[in-house]
């Protein structure tokens, strides 16, 4: 499997675990599409290993595994008949979408002989790295980024850096040993098992699916994964992708809206709900853009009033979920009536103490309009 550098276009081998690229610092992503050869499916490998074999990534057969993904596709109940689905990836081992990535990253970073990774320190992936580190024997470091709510960080050291998100991401992408980001290219093509366990579990293809944006990486993903079952001749249409952002930090609603003109109000250091789910400029932005537009979806900004309603609705009904959780519910129901069905909401995280303790198997109405 080729890398190649979206900047300076150099292809590598990969074998340095960095995102980026080690001439230029620019971001590095697979060379060639995803391919899915259906007959490599594993249907006896651990969640998400169904499909990885699929994929030809290059790892062997003994992942890092905790039992990530095949997350259960709950229908929402509403009136009229409405298809719409939640894909509950809260109930993933660490309450988050990330453990997907975590599986593959940590996975393929035992096989390379590496000893030491380095992340962000983002709750979502502090949980998430900290449990699959464990299970690969892996040590972990983390840089903490300024306007980030402070994380429990038992046995991971973090180095605070007083800079910006850009900068932070800068000097953590200088690290010697392997920079293991939720935004890694090995990630994406994580999030790719999201579109073949959704196509299973519908027969068939969504009409729409809605997620958060933050760097890309999974809304990507998930595209791709959709675009590989499409090549194979295994769904006949693409869903629309529609990418939720909070307002305060909708890089991409602006650009894909307003142009440059509109971007230019855009912080990273915007304060508010749902901030992990939007950035300035993401990772991945430019090539979600591009798919997102190819998909006939669009970007959704939702202010703090709409996120505010869509979380006590989930309150009134028992439900704690994490705020990226609730932003892509209350950018659904701002144009509920505008996708095509089946619609397909993917929640990427709740509250995971509480989650572990109902268990995987838990079915409950999430939200109901009766
Ligand atoms: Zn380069």
């Amino acid at each position: 499997m080729m890398w190649r550098c979206r900047n300076c276009l150099r292809r590598y081998d990969w074998t340095r675990g960095h995102p980026t690229c080690p001439a230029c610092g620019g971001p590095l992503d697979r060379e060639a599409p995803i391919v899915f050869h259906p007959e490599a499916e594993r249907s006896d490998a651990p969640g998400l290993w169904r499909y990885v074999p699929a994929m030809h990534l290059p790892m062997a057969d003994s992942p890092v595994t905790l039992g990530e993904g095949r997350t259960p596709l709950q229908p929402v109940h509403l009136t009229q008949g409405r298809q719409v689905f939640v894909k509950r990836e809260d109930l993933n081992p660490t309450g988050s979408v990330k453990d997907r990535a975590a599986s593959v990253l940590f996975t393929w970073a035992r096989e390379q002989g590496v000893e030491e990774v380095v992340t962000l320190a983002t709750p979502n992936t502090l949980r998430s790295w900290r449990r699959y580190a464990a299970r690969a024997r892996l040590r972990v470091r983390a840089y903490g980024v300024a306007g980030m709510p402070s994380v429990r960080t038992r046995g991971i050291p973090v180095r605070r850096f007083p800079g910006t998100w850009w900068e932070t991401m800068t000097a953590l992408h200088r690290q010697e040993t392997a920079v293991l980001v939720p935004y890694h290219p090995l990630a994406v093509d994580a999030y790719a098992t999201i579109a073949y366990e959704l196509v299973a579990q519908l027969g068939g293809a969504p009409g729409t699916v809605l997620a958060p944006v933050g760097q890309g990486a999974l809304l990507l993903g998930i595209g791709r994964g959709f675009l590989a079952l499409l090549q194979a001749g295994l769904i006949a249409t693409m869903p629309r992708l529609v990418g939720v952002e909070p307002l305060a930090r909708a890089g991409l609603w602006a650009r894909a809206k307003g142009g440059r003109e509109a971007h230019l109000w855009v912080r990273d250091e915007a304060p508010g709900p749902a901030v992990e789910a939007g950035r300035r400029f993401p990772w991945w932005g430019d090539l979600l853009l591009e798919l997102v537009a190819w998909s006939q979806g669009r970007f959704l900004a939702v202010d703090d009033e709409a996120w505010a309603r869509a979380r006590d609705a989930f309150r009134r009904v028992g439900l704690y979920l994490q705020p990226e959780s609730v932003l892509v519910w209350a950018g659904w129901a701002m144009h509920q009536r505008e996708w095509p069905e089946p619609v397909v909401l993917i929640l990427p995280g709740g509250k995971p103490s509480l989650w572990q303790r109902i268990g995987r198997r838990f079915r409950l109405r999430i939200f109901s309009k009766e």
